[in-house]
């Protein structure tokens, strides 16, 4: 059984410890220690890494009664070691944790909207709310959360038994049975609790709820304490920052700025397509007037600029819409498009022509008899024409 520092003395960084057995976690080298300050996963905090002795800490896992250290080398039984937390996650971790009691005792006592449950992700940390929830209520009770957190009251640890503990005001039910560790915060929450906590709320720095959502019922909100707070606030910063300088905005006129711009946006593409519609029809007609009339049927096998696949379809589509039509059409930036179409009497298979092309010069695509399309053919631009025209002359021939 390993004597868990961390229980009485959250503040632990370095200690000294004896390695009592060497295991395998996962394929990993992990090792006991007769006691240690390294926190295990649980209770919805991650676990601590560090330094024991000359290796790595790399996971720290709750194994019954003890505590596995997975390390990142063998380390002999026996051996006797100075231990040390990685200080930066851990501390962050308890900003995040007492942050979290603080703020659902806020909503507990104010709503009595009790937390379900309590996640520590890598980034940001969420709670579930048993009940939904409005932005004003989320606001009032981060304000009372922060009120908590600036006035700088002691967090204290104590011990109590199961008759002691049903006496006390706890936030919620103990899950565990026999003696219990009780996390307190001065005068506003008190919850049995096996995870690691700042001394006093001042050192949570600040709560921030980031996002709310509904979720099973309730709420799920998003939140960030201390040093992930700050973090934040950077990150808003430099997008808002961003944001209103290329805008010309002020920041909380961001959104409805950005719901403008998508509708002038949608309204532009709308015309564009109309336009690029009946430019089609004129650029069909220009490249008929060019094309040799005679008795046979008019061939045009063309690079366009400027033009799309879905151009290059609606320009194929309104050139076969005359008689004794056919067409193939190119793209002139790769990678190339092509459409290959006719009129009803327009004497070729289109999509024999397209796989022609695609089985010589690559890509995809496929269609009909009187239209086909493909994309991503690869080679000289003069010698994809030049086999178009022949392929589509020598069929019309037939
Ligand atoms: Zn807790």
């Amino acid at each position: 059984m390993t004597d868990r520092i961390y229980y009485t003395e959250s503040s632990c960084r370095a200690f000294g410890a004896v390695v009592t057995r060497v295991v395998e976690h996962e394929g990993r080298p992990a090792v006991l220690l007769d006691r240690t300050a390294f926190y295990p996963t649980s209770g919805g905090q991650p676990f601590d890494t560090g330094r024991l002795g000359t290796v790595d800490v790399l996971e720290t896992v709750d194994q019954d009664d003890d505590v596995l250290h997975v390390v990142s080398a063998q380390v002999a039984e026996g051996l006797r070691v100075h231990c040390e937390i990685d200080w930066a996650r851990r501390f962050d971790h308890m900003q995040q944790h007492t942050g979290q009691h603080v703020l659902s005792a806020a909503f507990d006592r104010l709503l009595d909207n009790r937390t379900m449950s309590f996640h520590m992700g890598a980034d940001a940390a969420t709670i579930d709310l048993a009940r939904d929830v409005s932005p004003a209520d989320v606001e009032r009770c981060v304000d009372e959360a922060n009120r908590i957190v600036w006035e700088d009251r002691p967090v204290t640890i104590r011990f109590a038994s199961p008759e002691e503990a049903a006496r006390l005001p706890l936030r919620k039910e103990p899950v565990r049975q026999g003696p219990l560790r009780l996390i307190e915060v001065s005068d506003f929450d008190v919850s049995a609790c096996g995870g690691t906590h700042v001394a006093r709320t001042g050192e949570i720095g600040m709560i921030a709820v980031t996002g709310a959502e509904r979720f099973r019922g309730g709420s799920r909100l998003t939140f960030v304490c201390g040093g992930r707070a700050l973090r934040t606030l950077r990150t808003y910063r430099d997008a808002v920052v961003g944001s209103v300088r290329s805008l010309s905005v002020l920041p909380h006129e961001l959104p409805s700025a950005i719901e403008r711009m998508q509708l002038e946006h949608k309204q532009t593409r709308k015309t564009v397509s109309r336009l690029q519609a009946s430019l089609a029809v004129h650029e069909a007609s220009r490249l008929l007037a060019e094309a040799p009339e005679g008795d046979g049927i008019r061939v045009v096998v063309q690079v366009l600029d400027g033009w799309d696949a879905s151009g290059l379809k609606a320009i194929a589509t309104a050139m076969t819409a005359h008689e004794k039509v056919a067409v193939a059409l190119f793209s002139s930036a790769p990678p190339i498009a092509v459409v290959v179409a006719r009129s009803p009497d327009g004497g070729i298979d289109a999509n024999a022509i397209l796989q022609q092309l695609l089985a010589r010069f690559g890509g995809r695509g496929g269609g009909k008899a009187d239209l086909a399309q493909g994309a991503g053919l690869t080679g000289d631009p003069n010698e994809i024409i030049a086999a178009a025209r022949s392929s589509i002359e020598r069929s019309v021939r037939l």
